[in-house]
Parts: structure tokens; C-alpha cells; sequence
């Protein structure tokens, strides 16, 4: 028989993990969470989240916060993992929390959950992703990056060595919708596109990628 630190491991879909502890509790809008404590295990707890290197020297010596991270749901259940967080210092991205085998870097949430969400924002209406997944509108798009990024990572690198570049901002919708095309015009290739148009979108293209 499968022991219950078992059942939470196959119910999460996560390796290179130990679960220390599991409990039920009600929120104030009745809604049920299943909490897990949990911890990388010893092979897996000082590594970097960008680039992966393993078993960085420790930037704190004890963990520093504890952080929670919203799985998917289990039928009505909310499911989160509890962990405590630390610090290691990477040679090439410097001083950052430690990875956790069961998240992306910087995200609140479970790899499953988004790259779940990434995968139902491709059929279904941003509102519609949100309230199924129980987020907000703007969580989606984070959910998304995520997920592009770790599926892509070579999509960042598209924006490398731009010098003579098109801006294309087209209408659909009868005028209603804009869509603004970055094109590469030395690889003929586009390398960006986005929802709008205007300064604003322009500015996002600037931002990193990650
Ligand atoms: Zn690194």
C-alpha cells in the first residue's frame, strides 16, 4: 500500500522531493486547501534556478522564508506545497533562491499548473483560463512566459543581435484589436509579437524574457 507522503508525491507529480508533513484547512470562503510540507531532497537543494548548476555554495546558512506554491487541484481541493527557501550564490546569476524541483524560477506556482494553464490559454479565452485555474487574468500571462520559456528557451535568444528591424502594427476586428510584428529584416524572420500597439507595447519587447 502506497504511504499517504506517497500518494502526495504521485498526486503532485514531482522527483527529487520529500514531503514532510501533509494537512487539510478551510479558508474563509470555505474552500479547501491540502497543505504539503516539503523540501528538495539532499541532492537537489542547492541548486540554481536559471541555469541549473547544482550544489551552490549557500548564500544563508539557515533558510530564510517560508513560500507557498498553488498545485493543481485535486476534484474541489486547492493543493499547495510549503516549503522554506534559501539563498545560493550562482557564478553567473549571483545571489539567488534556491531551486525547487517542483516550480520555475520566480513562480508561485507548480510546473504542472503552469504549464497547464499555458496549455488551456492556447484553446480557450484568457477570462475563461481564470476562473477554471482559480487566478487572476494578468496570472495567466505569467503562467504562460513560464512555461514558453522553459519549453523555448532559445525564444529569448531571437532578440539577440537585432539591428535592422520592421514594426508592423496591424488592426483585426473591424479596427478593434491591434497587433504590433517585430520582423527581423537581415533574417527575414519575426521574432516578436504582442497585443496592441503604441509606445507601451514597444516597451514590453525591452523587458527580459523570462
Ligand atoms: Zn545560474
Amino acid at each position: 500500500m502506497a504511504s499517504a507522503d506517497t500518494l502526495c508525491k504521485k498526486l503532485l507529480n514531482v522527483k527529487h522531493t520529500v514531503v514532510k508533513s501533509h494537512d487539510f484547512y478551510n479558508d474563509a470562503d470555505g474552500v479547501i486547501h491540502l497543505r504539503i510540507n516539503a523540501r528538495p531532497d539532499a541532492w537537489h537543494r542547492d541548486d540554481c534556478p536559471f541555469c541549473n548548476r547544482r550544489n551552490l555554495p549557500r548564500y544563508d546558512r539557515q533558510a530564510k522564508n517560508k513560500k507557498v506554491w498553488r498545485g493543481l487541484d485535486f476534484g474541489g481541493i486547492l493543493v499547495e506545497i510549503e516549503a522554506s527557501t534559501h539563498r545560493v550564490t550562482c557564478p553567473e546569476h549571483g545571489v539567488v533562491t534556491a531551486a525547487v524541483p517542483w516550480a520555475y524560477a520566480q513562480s508561485s506556482f507548480t510546473r504542472d499548473f503552469d504549464l497547464t494553464v499555458a496549455w488551456l490559454a492556447t484553446y480557450l479565452p484568457r477570462s475563461v483560463v481564470a476562473g477554471y485555474m482559480r487566478i487572476d487574468w494578468q496570472t495567466v500571462g505569467s503562467c504562460m512566459s513560464r512555461a514558453l520559456y522553459d519549453l523555448e528557451p532559445e525564444r529569448a535568444r531571437r532578440l539577440n543581435g537585432l539591428v535592422n528591424i520592421g514594426i508592423d502594427e496591424t488592426s483585426y476586428r473591424k479596427g478593434h484589436k491591434y497587433i504590433t510584428v517585430v520582423v527581423n529584416h537581415d533574417t527575414n524572420t519575426v521574432v516578436w509579437v504582442a497585443d496592441g500597439h503604441g509606445k507601451s507595447v514597444l516597451e514590453q519587447l525591452q523587458r527580459p524574457h523570462r
